[in-house]
């Protein structure tokens, strides 16, 4: 794009033109995070017209203030953004916004990123509480819990369950603040299609989105003496948590988790990473079979749960495609409460599994029929990467403090190929390099995959391997493999192995994970920067394929038998439903 001059509140400044003015701003001051034009219901990528009213400009030879999310910038033009009569429209919005809006704020879900209590700080509006008589009952019905009381009808919720997922499990009717943002069904988000992936919540501005949170039935369970509390931490949790502890995005805090769990008082602290490598040599075991005649292909990867259950609903012929493998966070559970409770005389009834991801949807994961491999529930309380820091900040354990300490042996120890699995690609990474050894009995020379990499939502590569053209197809957002699969239904795509992850880039923006702001989101690469330590905490592992996980070894050596096996397929494998 060429550059041309503007000038912005008397600052000459160069853009590339057919920007809008919002854009131009954020493109020069990129590293500078400048809220000089506030946002409300702008989030990028999602909705990019934002029609809340703060996002006005003063532009010179205009009567009236403009849109600065739709008015495009030209040689010459003269813009103001603070100007008196900017500000004086920014605040009447506000004032009226906060008059209806139940500001509840302690005891809300989003202290510290809700866009809308940002700008009330900004703009020093203060207004009475909402009167009670005016609130509706929170509809708690799903495991993503909606407060309409919250709601600033922005739209960006329905968005993106629309163009991104392609779900359309919410609906907006009505106009401006007459505006009801529900579910499709009247019986609720359950019946509506929905796949619990969460990215409704991470689009919403406000509280008004949630995921059922379940942080007091953790320590209820930590503080029964007759119950033995063991927790799991997927592998994309390690790339976010530290953003709510004031750490730049983008920072490794998996050396702090440990330690950090055991001060919250579990009894053994272990690495979901670990049951990431199981699952690649299930499903390693399930390709390599395959290939040799004995099932469909393409295979289609299970470890999403969001994903499989819109498979489920959506494309239920294809059902026979996917892999029968649990996901790691079950895969997890199960090999606790059978193989570590013998090796340990615990009994499983006494066991409370406890995951910590970056997921909704694993909550949802955890009810399935067939996820109980031991004879009582894999995982019994799934919580998000959001709980996980809220425990601790109830808990008062400083995350900056905390020694750097080794997790539990020996379900504490994964591999780089376990811990990519955060990440859109990764999972394929992982399996490539387990099922390329297994399948030519050669070392691969370079364990990168790079084809497979970045965030663009499919990505397809083939490789040669053992004789055999494999052809992948890679692709993150639900939208996006519905592409994928219309193409392999009418027979335009022969895959061998496909990779669904429902999170745009995979878990680092699960729906359990962090909340940033808009302007965040618009100005700093999140999901590269998380990305990128999974990508360096896997470069740096002593061990980066699976299949050289020696617990994982000792685990098919001493209980499992080998990847396929009856005892494997109990425990680890499961079945789908049509919906
Ligand atoms: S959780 Fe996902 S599928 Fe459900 S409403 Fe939100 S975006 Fe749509
Ligand atoms: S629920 Fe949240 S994202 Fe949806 S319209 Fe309301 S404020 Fe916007
Ligand atoms: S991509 Fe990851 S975080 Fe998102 S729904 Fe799937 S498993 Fe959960």
């Amino acid at each position: 794009m060429s550059k041309i001059t503007i000038n912005v509140d008397t600052l000459d400044i160069q853009v590339s033109d057919g920007l809008t003015i919002l854009e131009a701003i954020r493109e020069v001051n990129y590293d500078q995070l400048d809220m000089s034009i506030p946002t409300l219901y702008y989030l990028k990528g999602v909705k990019e017209v934002d029609e809340s009213g703060v996002c006005v400009a003063e532009v010179e030879g205009e009567a009236e203030l403009v849109n600065a999310s739709v008015y495009k910038v030209y040689e010459g033009m003269k813009v103001q953004t603070k100007s008196p009569k900017c500000t004086e429209a920014r605040k009447a919005v506000l004032a009226d916004i906060a008059a209806k809006h139940d500001k509840d704020c302690i005891n809300c879900h989003r202290p510290g990123t809700c866009e809308l209590q940002e700008l009330l700080h900004k703009y020093e509006i203060s207004s009475s509480k909402m009167d009670a008589d005016k609130k509706v009952a929170i509809d708690d019905r799903a495991i993503i819990v909606r407060d309409h009381n919250k709601c600033i009808r922005c739209g960006r919720c329905v968005a993106v369950c629309k163009n991104g997922q392609g779900v359309e499990a919410i609906k907006a009717t009505g106009e401006g603040w007459d505006m009801v943002v529900e579910p499709v069904s009247a019986d609720g988000l359950i019946a509506s299609g929905c796949v619990n992936c969460g990215q409704c919540i991470i689009a919403c501005p406000v509280g008004a989105l949630y995921a059922k949170d379940a942080t007091a039935q953790v320590f209820d369970a930590i503080a029964d003496p007759n119950k033995y509390v063991m927790v799991e931490v997927a592998p994309a949790v390690r790339a976010s948590l530290g953003e709510e502890f004031d750490f730049n995005i983008g920072t490794d805090v998996e050396k702090r988790l440990p330690e950090t769990l055991r001060a919250l008082g579990f009894d053994k602290v272990f690495d979901t990473k670990f049951s990431a490598d199981l699952t690649i040599m299930e499903e390693a075991n399930e390709f390599i079979e395959r290939l040799n005649g004995n099932g469909p292909l393409p295979i289609m990867t299970s470890c999403c749960p969001a994903w499989v259950k819109h498979c489920e609903d959506k494309h239920p012929e294809l059902l026979a495609n996917m892999s029968s493998c649990k996901s790691p966070q079950q895969m997890f559970g199960a090999t606790a409460k059978s193989y570590y409770a013998e090796k340990m005389g615990i009994a499983k009834e006494d066991i409370v599994m406890v995951s910590v991801m970056p997921c909704s949807a694993k909550k949802f994961e955890i009810t399935r029929d067939d996820q109980d491999g031991a004879g009582v529930p894999d995982v019994d309380i799934a919580i998000t990467a959001r709980e996980f820091a809220r425990m601790i900040k109830e808990a008062e354990v400083k995350l900056t403090a905390v020694p750097f300490e080794p997790f539990d042996d020996p379900l504490g120890i994964g591999t780089g190929a376990g811990v990519i699995f955060g990440v859109t690609g990764g999972v394929m990474e992982a399996a490539l390099r387990t099922a390329v050894e297994k399948l030519t009995g050669e070392t691969l020379p370079k364990l990168e995959f790079c084809d497979v990499r970045g965030m663009e939502g499919i990505k397809e590569a083939s490789y040669d391997i053992a004789g055999t053209t494999v052809k992948v197809a890679v692709a993150s957002g639900l939208a996006n493999a519905d592409a994928l699969l219309e193409k392999v239904k009418a027979g335009e795509a022969d895959y061998h192995i496909i990779e669904v992850m429902s999170c745009p880039g995979g878990c680092i923006n699960g729906g359990g994970q962090p909340h940033q702001l808009a302007a965040t989101w618009d100005m700093v690469d999140v999901r590269g920067k998380r990305a990128a330590v999974l990508y360096k905490n896997d470069a740096n592992s002593p061990i980066r394929k699976s299949h050289e996980n020696p617990a994982i070894i000792e685990l098919y050596d001493t209980y499992l038998g080998a990847p396929g096996s009856e005892k494997a397929h109990q425990l680890l494998h499961t079945t789908y439903v049509a919906r």
